[in-house]
Parts: C-alpha cells; sequence; structure tokens
C-alpha cells in the first residue's frame, strides 16, 4: 500500500486534506493524524473492520483496548452508560486535553475497541487538526498511539513513517506534537477516581478540580483478579532497539560519574554508547552520542523531546543508552514511568 503523506499547516487551508482523511475513516479505512500528546492511528469506531485494521498496523495485541477521540460533549452520550459527578467536573476543566477517562461502555460501542472491557476510554483532544478531523468524519475515532506495538510513541510524522510506512493509506503531518507523551488516564467507574497512566495533568491537579483525592495504580502488579486495570500495562512499551539502564542517584556528581563508569566499561566491550543528559549534565559525559533531552528547569520540554531522542539512537546505532532519572522533579511521574518502561526496569541506584 501507498502512504500519502499530507502537510497540515493553517486549519482554514487544509480542509481539503482533512475531508480526505475524513472520507478515508468513513470508509472504514485508518489514517494516522496529530493531536497534543502523540501522533494516533485512528480508524472508526463504530466498525470492527477499521478497529481490526488498527490492530494489524501495529501489530498490538488484541486485548489491549483503544482510546475513542471525540470533539464535542454530544458525542459521550453515546459512549458511556453513566458519566459520575467528579468525570464531569473533569472533562469540564481539562477538556479539550490530555486527558483520558474510562467510564462504563455503552452498549452501542463494539467489543473490539475495549479488547472485551465493560469501560471505554474516551478522551477530546485540544488539536485543531484531530478534532476538525472527528468532527467532518462524524463518529469517535478510535485511536492508540501510530507506533509500531511497544515502540517510543510518535511525535513528529516522521516517526509515524518509519514504523508505518506502506502499511496506512495516509499521514496528516501537523508537525511537533506539543505535550509529548500519552495522555492521563483516570478510570472514573470507582470512587476514589484511579490515575492508570500518568501524564501532561498530574494527580494535584485533578484532585483540585474535583476536589477529592484520588488513586495512583500504575504498576502492573496490583491487579484486579490477576487482569490488569490498564490492559496496555502488562506489555513492552515505549522502548528504543537498544539496550537501555536508567541510573538513578542523590546527586548530579554521583550519576555522572557512574555513568562515564558504565560508559567506559560498554566501550571496552566494543559496543556504540549513549547518553541521555540534560542541559544541566551533557558537557560532564564522554559516550558515543551524547545527547540532551531537555532542561530541569522545565519538564515539559523534557516531555516533549523524550521520545524523539530515544528513536534517534537507534537511527545513530548506538547498542546500549545510559540516561539519567527525574526523581523530585514536577512531572517526575509521567516521565519516570516512561524511562522504566524504555529501560525493561533495569535500573541502577548509586
Ligand atoms: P495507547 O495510547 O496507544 O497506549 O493506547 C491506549 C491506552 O488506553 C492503553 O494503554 C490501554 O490499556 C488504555 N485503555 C483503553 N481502554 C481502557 C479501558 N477500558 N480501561 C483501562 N484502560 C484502557
Ligand atoms: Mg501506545
Amino acid at each position: 500500500m501507498e502512504t500519502k503523506l499530507v502537510k497540515i499547516h493553517q486549519i482554514e487551508e487544509s480542509q481539503e486534506e482533512i475531508e480526505e482523511a475524513a472520507q478515508l475513516i468513513r470508509r472504514g479505512e485508518v489514517v494516522a493524524f496529530p493531536t497534543e500528546t502523540v501522533y494516533g492511528l485512528g480508524g472508526n469506531g463504530w466498525k470492527q473492520d477499521a478497529v481490526r485494521k488498527i490492530y494489524e498496523a501495529k501489530g498490538r495485541p488484541s486485548d489491549n483496548p483503544l482510546i475513542l477521540h471525540i470533539c464535542d460533549m454530544e458525542m459521550i452520550g453515546e459512549l458511556a452508560k453513566e458519566v459520575p459527578e467528579s468525570a464531569k467536573k473533569a472533562m469540564e476543566h481539562f477538556w479539550p486535553g490530555p486527558m483520558t477517562v474510562i467510564l462504563k461502555k455503552s452498549d452501542k460501542v463494539p467489543g473490539c475497541v475495549t479488547g472485551g472491557l465493560d469501560t471505554v476510554a474516551v478522551r477530546m483532544p485540544s488539536d485543531e487538526t484531530a478534532r476538525e478531523l472527528i468532527r467532518r468524519s462524524g463518529v469517535p475515532i478510535a485511536a492508540p498511539s501510530a507506533n509500531t506495538s511497544g515502540r517510543p510513541s510518535p511525535t513528529k510524522a516522521e516517526h509515524v513513517w518509519e514504523d508505518l510506512n506502506g502499511k496506512i493509506p495516509m499521514i496528516l503531518d501537523g508537525g511537533a506534537v506539543k505535550v509529548g507523551v500519552e495522555s492521563t488516564i483516570i478510570d472514573f467507574t470507582v470512587e476514589p477516581p484511579v490515575i492508570l497512566r500518568p501524564g501532561r495533568i498530574t494527580k494535584k491537579a485533578l484532585e483540585d478540580v474535583i476536589g477529592c483525592p484520588s488513586e495512583m495504580n500504575t504498576s502492573m502488579k496490583e491487579t484486579d483478579g490477576g487482569v490488569p486495570k490498564a490492559p496496555g500495562m502488562k506489555y513492552k512499551h515505549y522502548a528504543p532497539k537498544a539496550r537501555m539502564i536508567l541510573v538513578l542517584g542523590s546527586s548530579r556528581e554521583k550519576v555522572t560519574e557512574k555513568i562515564n563508569e558504565l560508559v567506559s566499561e560498554a566501550r571496552s566491550r566494543g559496543q556504540r554508547t549513549g547518553v541521555m543528559a540534560t542541559d544541566e549534565s551533557e558537557a560532564y559525559y564522554q559516550a558515543d552520542e551524547v545527547v540532551s533531552v531537555g532542561t530541569r528547569k522545565n519538564m515539559e520540554t523534557v516531555m516533549a523531546n523524550l521520545y524523539d531522542v530515544l528513536r534517534g539512537f537507534d537511527g545513530r546505532g548506538v547498542e546500549i543508552i545510559y540516561s539519567e532519572g527525574f526523581e523530585g522533579e514536577p512531572l517526575e511521574e509521567a516521565v519516570m514511568n516512561r524511562l522504566v518502561k524504555a529501560a525493561g526496569h533495569e535500573i541502577i541506584r548509586v
């Protein structure tokens, strides 16, 4: 299949391109599109056949459910059986934006979207191209991230191209995304609500808005009768091709010293090494590829660059990556959650 890569500049000037993508969606094809979190691989959420194509293109296990993307509040009624008060408050405040809510699913939502669960994940993205695409399609768009299953999520159209060229008919290129990590997933079917995946919207921000405490359960171990609450938890995630090791420590000096020691060991084994550093530390490393992921003074820069940097190491043939961690920084949960998974839980503490 030939994959068409289409640039979106101003929404007003890109109506034709977005309409073409919407037609594909209506017909049951899949299209990659930008959102503010990461690029999504979208299909008509009502059509089993379209949903099957999403799983196929990504190589995603079919019990790992998708998020339904909507463009206005009216669409919620068709998707969810009930919307608790706390969910309403959160939706009013954070939508459109990087928050996904889990609700009891309506009978209309096909089981293939929810991986057979009786709950459904719903999000209203703030990205204008995404919302225009949903509006023109006239259906909720089922979409996971537009990467090959297991790889880092795409934050640029080039990343989608790397993974899905030849497998899907169209990619809408809206440039680099703003947030850079996936949405915060919050389960509102339980009291108190439970955060299943941390993201740009933090536990504190959520609690301030809903006016009551929430819980965080992002571990794969705490299961509900052996089944993880967010089925995505049990799969390998966000991982570069290179082996990655996360080095955590009580000071910048200790971490730098340890990483440099590990780098020289790896080099003596003949391995090409990479270090994921920050603006504050990059000058202190001696590896083949030292890349700053952003500044600790603004963790949003770290979130925005994270996946691009991980993919970049693969592109430059790095075989082993050492990364600094982010403990005690704002947005720590969102960033560390991805890093720990990218490193396959290989962590060294100094
Ligand atoms: P992705 O953004 O590609 O990681 O895919 C969507 C994520 O939403 C996956 O991690 C799913 O496990 C999660 N998800 C989707 N639907 C549900 C649901 N009903 N309950 C819990 N998690 C869900
Ligand atoms: Mg994903």
